[in-house]
């Protein structure tokens, strides 16, 4: 950056030079399969890329292993300082990230300016104060004969692997904490969505972030995926994506002995016991369910409704769902865009499909839609109207899958026993909700469901001080908070003698008498 270059004058979001972030610089890369960045709403092309080949990934291994020794030496007050420029950064350039989020996404630009974009900006806040807070055990004698102290090390370099629902935020959680804890990084984002992610780089650089401590890498899974999480040289992988990828990544990490970090799927349950507040239910399951489209992990995708107010729920939310407009994502009055892709609407269409055909009710939605609240032409996007199911089994595909889409199927239950049975009948556990007006309810609830994040009478609000990760199928290791930094550090006990003799009591054990 030239010197005394207002920030706000960089275009962040131009990528005539490439999508790769190879040590600070944009680069096109040396692979040659040309990808279109697409937006989901006309699928018109938002950028043409070129996709990393597994050169470029070797490339910014090795920028991040050059930068490694500084970066990790620098003190944490030095790291913060440019975390906290960052969050200024990200603040002059909202605007931008934002409208690029909801090109490449489809997400309605509400979405992004209210949600995404502060939510990362707040993160990135919150990791500049947890970057000066790293703690360990006091230091002191736990052996007459010695003095322990614990050193909280960066553990290298880190090698993670982003999803496409969230783009920007996912590649804040990976990078945030990696660096603040003095690590360096090779972040693979979704090859649907990357452009967030090379211009959350871009910025880290004009923050005053060294070269190579943060790269970024626009290519596909298999290839350039895969090579990265098994390249000798990266430490560490941290993973959000689905259980099935996760699966594989862990087997190519575990290979090379790498400290693995798994964010995976989910199948949240929302369990609405008979004293809750209906109203608050209603519009609870709504906004959960349909926020990003439903393409949120922890997003409301099984609700329990005890049977005295089973009915009036799926009236409820039923009514709630027609009234949903569905539109231009860049118009403010939009409540919900597309689905990421076409090939993802046709899977989630699939699912509901399926449901139909083995007996379950399509109470409302199961189409694509045709002409938005605002004149848009809704077949020409990958829409989905919001899709509300009843009748299906438990132990069927639509209840048990994850369908990452704007469905939600209710089913009654009698007693409480079997509602808390159900919620934690899948192979998931990320997320839940509890709606009750009792507290020993509430209570049992959120001590009974095996997830990561209970909430009671709301779900979906998250906040970087505390964590977020899985149970169960739904993976391990936090995201956000200060035990994210456990995530990116490794313990190392150093050991004094503190009694300066030569022949140690302890020896006795290899001498006997003869020391
Ligand atoms: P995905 O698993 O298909 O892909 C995730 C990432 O993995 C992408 O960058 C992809 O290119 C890469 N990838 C694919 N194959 C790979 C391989 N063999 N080796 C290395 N990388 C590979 O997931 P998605 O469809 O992008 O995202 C949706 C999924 O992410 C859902 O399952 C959702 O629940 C999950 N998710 C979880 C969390 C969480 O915090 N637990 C958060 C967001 C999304």
């Amino acid at each position: 950056m030239e010197e005394n270059q207002p920030v706000a004058s960089m275009d962040l979001s131009s990528f005539e030079d490439g999508a790769q972030y190879i040590d600070g610089k944009l680069t096109g890369g040396s692979g040659f399969e040309p990808f279109d960045v697409v937006n989901p709403a006309d699928g018109s092309t938002v950028q043409r890329v070129r996709l990393a080949s597994t050169e470029d990934v070797d490339a910014a291994v090795a920028a991040a292993r050059t930068a490694l020794p500084g970066w990790s030496r620098a003190t944490p007050g030095e790291r913060s300082e440019v975390l906290l420029r960052l969050s200024a950064i990200l603040t002059e350039h909202a605007e931008d990230f934002a409208a690029v989020e909801t090109a490449q996404t489809g997400k309605p630009i509400r979405l992004s300016t209210e949600f995404d974009v502060p939510g990362t900006i707040d993160n990135t806040a919150f990791f500049a104060g947890a970057a000066r807070n790293l703690e360990g055990k006091a230091a002191g004698e736990y052996s007459a004969d010695h003095t322990s102290y614990v050193r909280r090390e960066a553990i290298g370099v880190v090698g993670s692997i982003s999803p496409w629902n969230y783009p920007l935020q996912m590649a804040a959680w990976k990078i945030l904490p990696a660096i603040a804890a003095g690590n360096t990084i090779v972040l693979k984002p979704a090859e649907l969505t990357p452009l967030t992610s090379v211009m959350f780089a871009r910025a880290c650089t004009l923050a005053g972030v060294p070269d190579g401590v943060v790269n970024v890498i626009t290519g596909a899974g298999r290839s350039a995926g895969e090579h990265l999480v098994g390249h000798p040289d990266v430490a560490m992988v941290s993973f959000t994506g689905s259980t099935p990828v996760g699966k594989r990544v862990a087997e190519v990490a575990t290979a090379t002995v790498k400290r693995t970090h798994l964010e995976l799927g989910g199948k949240a349950p929302f369990v609405v016991f008979d004293d809750a507040d209906l109203d608050a239910a209603v519009h609870g399951a709504v906004a959960a369910s349909l926020i990003n489209s439903g393409q949120d992990c922890t997003a409301a995708t099984r609700a329990y409704v005890q049977r005295p107010l089973y009915d009036a729920f799926v009236a409820g939310v039923a009514e709630l769902y027609a009234s949903v407009r569905l539109g231009d994502p860049r118009n403010p009055r939009t409540d919900l865009g597309p689905l990421v892709s076409y090939t993802h609407r046709d899977r989630v269409a699939g699912f509901v499909e399926r449901a139909r055909g083995y007996g379950a009710t399509v109470v409302t939605g199961g189409a694509t839609g045709s002409t938005g609240h605002d004149g848009t032409d809704l077949t020409r996007g990958a829409y989905y109207l919001p899709t509300l199911i009843t009748g299906a089994a438990q132990d069927s595909e639509v209840v048990q899958g994850e369908i990452f889409g704007p469905v939600l199927v209710v089913l009654p239950f009698d007693s409480d026993d079997e509602g808390l049975r159900l919620a934690n009948d899948t192979p998931y556990g990320l997320a839940a909700s509890a709606w009750t007006r009792d507290v020993h309810r509430s209570l049992r609830a959120t001590r009974e469901i095996a997830a990561g994040c209970v909430w009671v009478n709301d779900h979906i609000p998250i906040i970087s001080e505390m964590p977020h990760g899985g149970y169960k199928s739904s993976g391990y290791g936090k995201d956000m908070s200060q035990y994210s930094m456990d995530e990116y550090t490794q313990l190392k006990h150093v050991m004094f003698d503190t009694t300066a003799v030569a022949r140690k009591d302890w020896h006795r054990t290899v001498f006997g008498d003869r020391g």
